[in-house]
This record gives C-alpha cells, sequence and structure tokens, in this order.
C-alpha cells in the first residue's frame, strides 16, 4: 500500500487533506426516526403491524401490483418465490451468470438445477436470444435480473416462457421504479422480488418485498411467509382458528423496520430526483472523458426508463479496470467490481460451470467498475471522483 493510500485507510482526521468518499452510504431522508419511534411506543415490533401494512400498500401502488409483502430481505422473498413455485429437484432454472448470489441460491436450495445464460453485451441484462439453447423439457422457471434497473427484452422473454410453459420470475432488487415500454418492473413476472437492502435506492437496512402478480400464490405466499401457518387470515378474521397448514418458514420483518421503510418509501420521489441528479452528472462528467478513453458508459435504451440505480465504467480491458479502482482507492475513493461470474464460482462449478460457458459475462465482470452512488453524494464530492477517474493515465 502507497503512503498515501495509507493514510485514507486511517480514520480521517483534521490533517488529512481529502476526506474519504465511501462507495455507498445509507440517509435518513424523512420520517423513519419518527415512525421508528411510534412503532416502539404503541407496542407492536414485530411482524405485520400498522407500518408494514402503509407499506404493502405503498408498494402496491407505486409498483402497480395487486399484492406486496414484505420480506427479510430480497433473498428471501426469492426463496418464497422457489417454494410457491412448488419446484423439484431435478427441475432447471435459467438465469443469468452476471448477478447476485441469492438469484441462484433461492432455486439451488430446492435442489433445482440452475442453467446459467450469457448476458448482453449492450444492457448486461440476461440474453435473450440464446434462450431457445437452453430451455429444455426440465426448464420451470427464467429469472431475469434487471440489471442496474435496466429492463430485460421482456417481450421475448415472456413469449418463450409462455410458448414452454415456463414462470418467469424477476428479481427487480435495482429496478424498483424502473420501465420496460411504459410499464413497471416488477409488474411482468407471476412473481418479484424487490430489495430494501442498504445499498438499493431506498431501503431500511436489510428488507424486501414479494411482488405477486399473479393472485393465484396470494393466499399460500402468506402462509408461507407466516411459518406454514394460517395466521395472517385469522388476524383477518377469515378463519376461526390458526394452525400449521403448509410447510414455510418467517419471512416477515420486523414492523420497526417497516417504519424506517415507510418514511423512505414517502420520499421515494424526492430519492429518486436526487439520485437522477448524481446519475447526470456523472455523465455530463464523463461522456467526452470515455470516448476520448475507450471506456463505455451505462446504455439506456430508449424503450427503458431507468432508476438511477447505479453508475459504471466498463474499463477496456481487465489491467485498466484494477488499475482504475487502485487509483481510486489511493485518492480515497472507494468504487467497487461487480459479480464475479456465478459458474465460474467454486459452488457454479459444481452444477457444472465452466469457463468459456458465458463468454461475454465473463470478458464483462473483469471490465466493470461502479462508482459511489448514494442519495447524499453532493456535487463537491461527485466532482473530485470524476476529475481522480479523467486523471487516470493507465
Ligand atoms: C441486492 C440484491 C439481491 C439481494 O438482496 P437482499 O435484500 O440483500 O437479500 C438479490 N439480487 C440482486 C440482483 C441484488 O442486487
Amino acid at each position: 500500500m502507497s503512503a498515501k493510500a495509507e493514510m485514507f485507510s486511517l480514520l480521517s482526521g483534521p490533517v488529512l487533506p481529502l476526506k474519504p468518499i465511501p462507495f455507498n452510504r445509507p440517509s435518513v431522508m424523512g420520517n423513519e426516526f419518527e415512525y421508528m419511534s411510534k412503532a416502539v411506543e404503541e407496542m407492536h415490533i414485530s411482524g405485520d403491524g400498522g407500518y408494514t401494512r402503509a407499506c404493502h400498500r405503498k408498494l402496491q401502488t407505486l409498483i402497480g401490483a395487486p399484492k406486496v409483502l414484505l420480506t427479510t430481505s430480497c433473498t428471501a422473498a426469492l426463496e418464497m418465490s422457489a417454494l410457491l413455485l412448488d419446484l423439484q429437484p431435478g427441475d432447471e432454472v435459467i438465469l443469468p451468470s452476471f448477478t447476485f448470489v441469492s438469484t441462484v441460491n433461492a432455486f439451488a436450495l430446492r435442489g433445482v438445477t440452475p442453467v446459467f445464460a450469457d448476458i448482453r453485451p449492450d444492457t448486461l441484462n440476461l440474453d435473450e436470444r440464446i434462450l431457445p439453447r437452453l430451455v429444455t423439457e426440465r426448464t420451470r422457471v427464467i429469472v431475469p435480473v434487471h440489471y442496474a434497473g435496466v429492463a430485460c427484452e421482456m417481450d421475448a422473454i415472456l413469449k418463450i416462457a409462455s410458448e414452454n410453459g415456463i414462470a418467469v420470475v424477476e428479481d427487480n432488487a435495482h429496478g424498483l421504479f424502473g420501465t420496460y415500454k411504459g410499464r413497471n418492473l416488477g409488474t411482468f413476472g407471476c412473481l418479484a422480488t424487490q430489495s430494501f437492502h442498504e445499498t438499493k435506492n431506498l431501503t431500511c437496512g436489510e428488507g424486501g418485498a414479494l411482488v405477486i402478480n399473479d393472485l393465484q400464490y396470494a393466499d399460500r405466499a402468506e402462509i408461507l411467509r407466516e411459518k406454514g401457518t394460517n395466521r395472517a387470515a385469522f388476524f383477518r378474521g377469515a378463519v376461526d382458528k390458526y394452525t400449521w397448514v403448509d410447510i414455510g418458514s418467517s419471512y416477515l420483518p420486523s414492523d420497526i423496520l417497516a417504519a424506517y421503510l415507510l418514511g423512505q418509501l414517502e420520499e421515494a420521489e424526492r430519492i429518486q430526483r436526487e439520485r437522477r441528479r448524481i446519475w447526470e452528472g456523472y455523465w455530463r462528467g464523463l461522456a467526452s472523458w470515455a470516448v476520448s478513453a475507450g471506456v463505455r458508459l451505462p446504455v439506456i435504451p430508449g424503450h427503458c426508463l431507468q432508476p438511477y440505480h447505479m453508475f459504471y465504467l466498463l474499463m477496456p480491458t481487465a489491467e485498466l479496470r484494477d488499475g482504475m479502482l487502485a487509483h481510486l482507492k489511493e485518492r480515497g475513493i472507494h468504487s467497487v467490481f461487480h459479480y464475479v461470474p456465478l459458474h465460474l464460482s467454486p459452488q457454479g462449478r459444481k452444477f457444472g460451470g465452466r469457463e468459456g460457458d458465458c463468454p461475454v459475462t465473463e470478458d464483462i465482470s473483469a471490465r466493470l467498475l461502479r462508482l459511489p452512488f448514494f442519495n447524499q453524494l453532493g456535487s463537491e464530492d461527485q466532482e473530485r471522483v470524476v476529475e481522480a477517474v479523467i486523471e487516470f493515465e493507465g
């Protein structure tokens, strides 16, 4: 580590010329604290209290979905999806190799065999053009992940899914408020999953939601989420006692977390405005440099609205990516790479993953880096990031 980098790795003090710029920093945007203390005062801090119900209503309206259930994470919502679809060992799920581990774990836990798809070089989304080669008799689910909240080619994906009787579950962890041809992401699959992890646009620390677009899954989703009991129906007065009726687990978050999330949901418009400012600031600052440096910036097709989840650079080579990461780190700027290909991970290899299976994923994953991106990234700090990027000599 250089002397400069060492200095930045220490806690910031008055001697430091520049304070470190983190990759992510969670922010309190509105009534989060007030709602959390109210939840505590009202003595309802377990799941499914008033704040959870308020989040359900708000999310249903924002997404335009008939039913939304808060979960402890997007991971939990993905696990619920795999349970709801009654998947069996030997079934196959098609998903991109370029995604977070939870996308695949939820299905692998049920004994389902993952089939890793490569991505499109432009949007870095599951390449719908190779789906016909991957679909088999045993394919039960396709999981499009809307990378950076930019939509997958849903027309083509839904077509091949419906022609083959395959379910679609959207991993919409990045895509809240994104649209495809004017329609909200999260409304295309029979089920979709959202994340409110600290790194996402809206957060409650750890949290998520299951979006239920096909209401045939609604009753069972409530049961799975409540340890396999009909507790939710009991509290609605729909049944006169509550008991164990199915398998299940505990997927509901504390109402304290829902209270935090409601504070964020109420400020969604402002949060999205801030994120748009940041995204456009990077674009303005870096677009002409990128052309001369042979660096590719995010591609947003005309028929997609993006929710400004992240800003990434695709460097010309893996060496330049690693060089840029180190260069920024020396200047106290924390940028990160994203998604080591799942098919080449130790667990992915146990499912037969080999070098060359997903050439675009392998290439992109080595060249991508994400710049600091959070609601309260100020213009001065952003300018420092932009200047540091442009200074890089390679
Ligand atoms: C963040 C993320 C998840 C997991 O979200 P958690 O809420 O942390 O479980 C899943 N898929 C994708 C694509 C993600 O980015």
